[in-house]
């Protein structure tokens, strides 16, 4: 599938989340129907990431909040440390 916008890309992720095909790019774990989620930018905006679908991908609400201004390996690293703590 093909998206030419962010509005379209959301389209078919709402899509797939509803069918639960769409998996959080961040913890790993599917985007459950009715759950909160966000689009996050795989290279941030800020660092000259675009808004296309190949930089954008779905991520659950919270672990977007979790993430902040972290980069990807601080956020993973971070999550490890958890795991191991449980
Ligand atoms: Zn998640």
């Amino acid at each position: 599938m093909e998206a030419k916008s962010k509005k379209e890309f959301k389209k078919i992720c709402e899509y797939a989340v509803h069918y639960e095909f769409c998996y959080c790019y961040l913890c790993g774990l599917p985007i459950l129907d009715g759950q909160k989620w966000n689009l996050d930018h795989v290279k941030p905006a800020s660092k000259g990431g675009k808004t296309t679908p190949e930089n954008l991908r779905p991520v659950h609400y919270n672990c977007n909040q979790a993430k902040a201004d972290l980069s990807l390996t601080q956020f993973r690293a971070i999550q490890e440390l958890k795991e191991r703590h449980k």
